[in-house]
């Protein structure tokens, strides 16, 4: 087998615009990111997603659930 043709998997460090410093590995080294699990809304949760509320409103209607 020779060695060298793919990239090595290695520890590296991703570091994140908000100062979070993730330790992983990857075949990239040093990686920069400007969001991390610990700042994105989907992950802190102070963002809620978008239009769930009207999503469930159509729902019922396609189904016939509004109040009556
Ligand atoms: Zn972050």
């Amino acid at each position: 087998m020779k060695e060298g043709i793919h990239p090595k998997y290695q520890q590296t460090t991703i570091h994140c615009a908000c100062g979070e410093v993730i330790e992983t590995g990857s075949t990239r080294k040093d990686i920069r990111v400007e969001i991390c699990s610990k700042c994105h809304p989907f992950f802190t949760g102070k963002q809620k997603l978008v239009d769930t509320g009207g999503r469930v409103d159509r729902f019922k209607k396609k189904f016939g659930l509004e109040n009556k």
